[in-house]
């Protein structure tokens, strides 16, 4: 994973229109893509708009623990509208190499529709 600047982010190029992605739903600080490569039948990503490598460096923000809930918020409004409570779901943030972070952006995965496993691989 190498660093990346706004301007080569791949998330941040996708919340600004420049790569297409499958849009779920948006506030005005957070996004919420469909994962390129789902590995669950509901597989999305909770992106914050604002550029943040990880979630340490995104908390450091003077806004942070707004743009959290908000990030949560739209992760909850999937969550209702796809009916997920009932079976269950995993928030999951991977952080750094060993995390198996590969998009050094901080995002949230949503996954649902299958039983998972513990402990993660
Ligand atoms: O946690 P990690 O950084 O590995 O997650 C990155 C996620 O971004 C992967 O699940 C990958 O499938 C997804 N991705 C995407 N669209 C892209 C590139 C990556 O949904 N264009």
């Amino acid at each position: 994973m190498t660093e990346s600047t706004t301007e080569t982010c791949l998330f941040c190029r996708i919340v600004r229109g420049e790569i297409p992605a499958g849009r779920l739903r948006e506030s005005p600080d957070s996004l919420a893509i469909a994962d390129i490569s789902p590995q669950a039948p509901h597989h999305c990503l909770l992106i914050p708009k604002r550029h943040a490598t990880d979630i340490g460096e995104f908390m450091k923000g003077p806004r942070a623990a707004e743009e959290m809930a908000d990030l949560l918020a739209v992760g909850l409004g999937l969550v209702a509208e796809k009916g997920l409570s009932e079976r269950g779901y995993r928030l999951v943030v991977n952080t750094g190499r060993e995390g198996g972070q590969t998009v050094p952006h901080l995002h949230i995965h949503l996954l649902a529709g299958r039983e998972m496993g513990w402990p993660p691989g």
